[in-house]
């Protein structure tokens, strides 16, 4: 393979020949994408943003269907990229507490920020409001170009510059490549990455639920023994649902009409949201674990989803993508200082070296609870109620579970840091 690929590199070399040379290409202008064109434009680097769609529209009246539960952290990075006051002109809802409890027993726990001293939990932002609000940023910079719609077809990487290929025959030239294309990246299979993991079998079904109780401003979800379903709170009397399924359950639910689908759905997560009056369009999602064996090659560099999958049952995905995209740009700011060149294997190898630990942390984090919950067996059903419990009852315990899951522990990238 790498032969081979040195072979490719010399003959595209000289076929594609130098064209104007951009510092950075990132392939893919979602959430995380975007977020890391932000944080490294200031240096004035020419940074080309490639997407296959334009940004999504923002509807006034409708929610969107992805909406994502967002970390101080994150949020964080959000107002030092001067993002976070779109989004709020726009919507986002805050929450303060959070309930989590198993439907196979009386095990449960709740989470409240004032318990920690903080003003919020976290907030629940519809994706297409933080796309487009990190998007609107970009187009401040001259130095940025997004490009769509637009696909990369193939690269090759030679000493001091990586040649790319698009689907309508441009070309470009630069002295780093990022894989932001999300879980399927085409980056990440150009570059020949594996990844290891598993398809959890599941779907997870989103949409959008009026129902006749106010949320309070709580997140809520109940593990269920065919998977965990969340509530996320994004309106009045509104929440956003997620609800991990079996495939053939997933499609079955998913061609109910609004009527019978309420149906099941109360009866799923019971009353304390009072009745289930109305339901939005359905969408299903693969749901998956997923881990690139490496973040970095000589002059390329995967983040967010192109690197990273996981079980959105503690709604981290999108979050963990963040914090990479704040720790590359932390990681290329010092390269440039220091007169180092972007797309060297060294610098590069700095941020994964970063990120590989935290994430798969995460990552199995995730995994564990989701096989802990998805087991029916006796045993362990009553010693993860008990677990859920004690949990309850340990103050210090809790309070460290909520700031990792506010993304306030650990190695925090300057623009996740707080600002006082
Ligand atoms: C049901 C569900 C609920 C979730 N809830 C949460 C949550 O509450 N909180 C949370 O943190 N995370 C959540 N996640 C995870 C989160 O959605 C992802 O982690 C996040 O979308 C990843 O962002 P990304 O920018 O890396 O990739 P993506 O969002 O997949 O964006 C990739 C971008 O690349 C573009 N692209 C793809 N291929 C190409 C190509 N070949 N050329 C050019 N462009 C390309 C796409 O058009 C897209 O714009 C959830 C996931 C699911 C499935």
């Amino acid at each position: 393979m790498g032969i081979c690929r040195v072979w490719r590199v010399d003959c595209r070399y000289r076929e594609i020949g130098m064209e104007h040379k951009q510092d950075i290409v990132i392939i893919g202008a979602g959430m995380v994408g975007a977020a890391l064109a932000c944080a490294v434009a200031p240096s004035g680097l020419k940074i080309t943003l490639v997407d296959t769609r334009p940004p999504p529209q923002i509807s006034d009246t409708e929610f969107d269907l992805r909406v994502s539960a967002i970390t101080r952290a994150s949020q964080n990075i959000f107002s030092a990229l001067d993002a976070w006051d779109f989004m709020e002109q726009k919507r986002v809802s805050p929450f303060y507490e959070m309930r989590v409890w198993d439907s196979q027993g009386n095990g449960h726990i709740h989470f409240n920020v004032a318990e920690i001293g903080e003003d919020t939990l976290g907030w629940i932002v519809e994706n297409s409001i933080i796309q487009n609000a990190l998007l609107d940023r970009v187009s401040h910079f001259e130095n940025v170009e997004l490009i769509y719609p637009e696909r990369i077809t193939d690269f090759v990487v030679n000493d001091d510059v990586v040649s790319i290929e698009l689907a309508s025959g441009k070309k470009l030239q630069s002295n780093l490549l990022i894989g932001a294309d999300g879980a399927d990246s085409t980056v990440r299979k150009l570059a020949g990455i594996s990844t290891r993991g598993w398809s959890y079998d599941q779907q997870g079904l989103v949409c959008t639920v009026r129902t006749s109780g106010y949320h309070n401003e709580m997140v809520q979800q109940v593990f269920l023994p065919t998977g965990p379903l969340a509530f996320l709170p994004i309106g009045d009397h509104t929440c956003s649902i997620v609800w991990s399924l079996s495939g053939d359950s997933a499609e079955r639910l998913s061609s109910l009409d609004d009527e019978e689908f309420l149906k099941e759905l109360q009866s799923a997560f019971g009353d304390s949201l009072g009745t289930m009056l109305e339901v939005g369009p359905r969408a299903v999602f693969p749901l998956r674990l997923q881990h690139s064996m490496e973040y970095v090659q000589p002059r390329v560099a995967l983040v967010g989803d192109a690197a990273h999958a996981i079980h959105p049952l503690a709604g981290q995905g999108v979050n963990l993508g963040l914090a990479d995209a704040a720790s590359l740009a932390d990681v290329l700011l010092d390269a440039l200082d220091q007169k180092r060149d972007i797309g060297a294997i060294q610098v590069l190898r700095k941020f994964e070296r970063w990120r590989k630990g935290d994430n798969l942390t995460m990552m199995a984090t995730m995994d564990g609870f989701k096989r802990l919950f998805g087991s029916q067996l006796a045993p362990v059903t009553g010693l993860r109620n008990l677990g859920l419990s004690l949990a309850n009852n340990l103050t210090p315990l809790k309070n460290m579970i909520m700031r990792r899951a506010m993304g306030l522990e650990g190695d925090l990238a300057k623009l996740a840091r707080p600002r006082y």
